[in-house]
């Protein structure tokens, strides 16, 4: 590389002149990092690699980048319930390109700030680009939030805006778009909900960010809870720039099976409805309630009447 390795790491990725945590004994620069985590908390990890032309479109801008490949890790954070603490980056470069690396530090750290979590470390390899991140959180001892505590009767709930980042992907994949256009920054910038999903830690049953599609993603809770759902497709809430764009009928599919838009999807019981409401306020989080969880299992789909309806397609598989 034009730039060395460890000048490049100095460079864009070394901010060691900042206040240290005191569970960061030693970040950037050794063979390892050194880390002391807090007594009385579990300590959560999750890991995601993303590749171009699979998980973003070739050309991207680095700074948008730089913060979704933080975001997403972020995001499973925050679906659990957890407080970031510090993260991991592995990064493999077809070039050291300043400008570009420049950009993604920026996007990076400007999402990394937002949360007040750490780069303590990572690798840097030159190959097709793809970004490796592994991100540590704290809960309380026993106070994650998983995906298999659903309860039958729980109310089932979803987070902002689901099919937005969908129909902003299929506008980067069409051309001839801004980057400032909302359904596009929805792609390309997703807010992990991290405030969120700590305020409901104590109150939910269960709890997943949107990656794969809505329905998809319901899926993996009512099956590792050994339960079912059933969701009322005239409740999913369809904004309306994703109606706008999309007419309602698509914008009801997308919002059901369109991925990416790392919204949280969480069960709880009826009786903490007003308390749940209340926290979706203090984070200017819309939340809206969109089903129940059955002991029937499997997924069953009703309009406002209570008549069941059917749809094609669960979301995006890789395999
Ligand atoms: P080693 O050869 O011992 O693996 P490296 O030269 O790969 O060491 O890395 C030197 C230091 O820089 C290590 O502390 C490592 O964690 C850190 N590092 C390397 N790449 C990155 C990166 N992309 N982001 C953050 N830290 C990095
Ligand atoms: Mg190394």
């Amino acid at each position: 590389m034009a730039l060395s390795e460890f000048k490049l790491i100095q460079t864009y990725f070394n901010r060691s002149n900042e206040t240290a945590e005191p569970d960061i004994l030693l970040g950037i620069g050794d063979d390892c990092a050194i880390l002391r985590p807090k007594p009385g908390q579990d300590l959560l990890l999750s890991i995601d690699t993303l590749i171009e032309g699979v998980h973003f479109p070739q050309g991207t801008a680095a700074y948008q980048l730089g913060w979704r490949s933080l975001a997403v890790n972020l995001s499973d954070l925050a679906a659990m319930g957890a407080q970031p603490a510090w993260f991991t980056l592995a990064l493999a470069l077809p070039d050291s390109d300043e400008g570009w690396l420049s950009e993604f530090s920026r996007g990076l750290f400007d999402l990394a700030d937002q949360h007040q979590i750490r780069l303590i470390g990572g690798d840097t390899t030159r190959g097709p680009l793809s970004i490796t991140i592994q991100v540590h959180g704290y809960t309380p001892t026993g106070k994650a939030l998983r995906r298999d505590g659903a309860l039958a009767g729980d109310a089932l709930y979803v987070t902002g805006f689901p099919g937005e980042a969908g129909a902003g992907l299929r506008r980067i994949q069409q051309g001839g778009y801004t980057d400032t256009d909302h359904l596009i920054r929805r792609f390309y910038q997703p807010r992990p909900r991290l405030a969120f999903g700590q305020l409901i830690r104590d109150l939910a049953h269960s709890a997943i960010d949107i990656s794969d599609g809505l329905l998809a993603d319901i899926g993996h809770i009512f099956e590792r809870s050994g339960v079912g759902a059933c969701v009322d497709v005239d409740a999913i809430p369809c904004s309306a720039p994703l109606v706008e764009a999309e007419g309602a009928v698509e914008a009801l599919r997308l919002a059901l099976t369109a991925g990416d838009d790392y919204e949280l999807c969480f069960t709880a019981a009826a009786e903490h409805h007003a308390q749940i409401m209340h926290h979706a306020q203090a984070c200017q989080l819309p939340v809206t309630r969109i089903g129940t969880i059955t002991f029937e299992p499997g997924l069953s789909l009703i309009n406002a009447s209570g008549n069941s309806v059917v749809m094609e397609g669960r979301g995006y598989q890789h395999f």
